[in-house]
């Protein structure tokens, strides 16, 4: 992930200076994330929903929650304090797509008084579908997709439930309606030039060796960059893999993944897994110097 590598011009073009996915940007460009969307439409095993959406961040955080309206208002007071605060997005505490509203008031109110920050968000995808046309009309230029399999026996293993349509569907159904979803809100965002990165939690004995399979699939459908990210496994987390508890992956079975899909695509290694209220220069935290009391208390 140092530098071009193998991007094509036209992609590296749009994410060069942004500190996420350019090795030499994430020293000079700052990004934010707003915490504005609570619910979410589907349970991962590895979710403890008192905590940030693992889909972007580290579990065992606890991101303050904000209205778009108080998001829109930290925004422009980050920007202001930090003027190499380039990228703005929503990755949580839950999904953003399963909160549309609050979501997209956000970006609204955003493209409106800071037109220059760029949007992103990320999502497990399973409302992604519904919302590609709202996404392109806000000109989010990076959307983050967490698929973790393609196939549906896996996720049978990592999604006890998903919520749609106002029905609860459980077991190999639900995992197949989560792929095909994901599946097709993935073409259907390359297909609008709109850059897709996924993020996949290695899962060791449950997920690891299929992860080949997901990176291959991703690939072929115009996802830009593959980022596989480690399970934190942590007490308070708790599991429900397996009575014994689920471990993460070792560095070096984490590395040994990558580099095998790396002949694949261009894979992100930095990473942070950031929290969904994350302030400032990727590595650095400033969150706590812009928490609603005090951006209220600012005019
Ligand atoms: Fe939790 Fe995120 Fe999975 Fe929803 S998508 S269950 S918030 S980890
Ligand atoms: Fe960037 Fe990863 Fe942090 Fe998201 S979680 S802001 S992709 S470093």
């Amino acid at each position: 992930s140092a530098g071009q590598g193998d991007l094509p011009t036209e992609i590296w073009e749009k994410v060069k200076n942004h500190p996420c996915y350019s090795e030499e940007a994430h020293h000079h460009y700052a990004r934010m994330h707003v915490a504005v969307a609570p619910a979410c439409n589907i349970q991962c095993n590895y979710c403890n929903r008192k905590y940030d959406c693992a889909n972007e961040s580290r579990p065992g955080v606890v991101s303050e929650k904000l209205t778009p309206e108080q998001a829109a208002k930290k925004v422009l007071a980050v920007a202001s304090t930090i003027p190499q605060m380039t990228v703005l997005g929503i990755a949580g505490p839950g999904d953003p797509l399963a909160n549309p509203e609050k979501t997209f008031k956000t970006f609204e109110l955003i493209n409106r008084t800071a037109p220059d920050i760029k949007l992103c968000l990320s999502t497990n995808g399973l409302a992604l579908p519904d919302h590609v046309d709202t996404i392109a009309g806000f000109n989010v230029d990076h959307v983050t997709i967490t698929i973790n399999m393609v196939d549906p026996e896996v996720g049978a293993k990592i999604y006890p439930w998903v919520f749609w349509k106002h029905k609860r569907y459980t077991g190999y159904e639900a995992a197949k309606l989560l792929t095909d979803r994901q599946m097709l809100g993935l073409e259907m965002l390359t297909e609008r030039g709109i850059l897709c990165k996924v993020n996949s939690v290695m899962i060791p004995g449950i997920n690891d060796k299929h992860l080949v399979e997901v990176n291959r699939a991703v690939k072929s459908r115009g996802a830009f960059l593959h980022n596989i990210m480690p399970l934190i496994s942590s007490p308070e987390h708790g599991t429900v893999f397996g009575l014994n508890g689920q471990r993460g992956p070792t560095a070096q079975e984490l590395k040994a993944l990558q580099d095998e899909c790396e002949g694949e695509m261009n894979m992100m290694r930095h990473c942070r897994q950031c929290r969904a209220d994350a302030v400032g220069l990727l590595g650095e935290d400033r969150s706590a110097e812009f928490t609603t009391d005090k951006i209220m208390a600012m005019e």
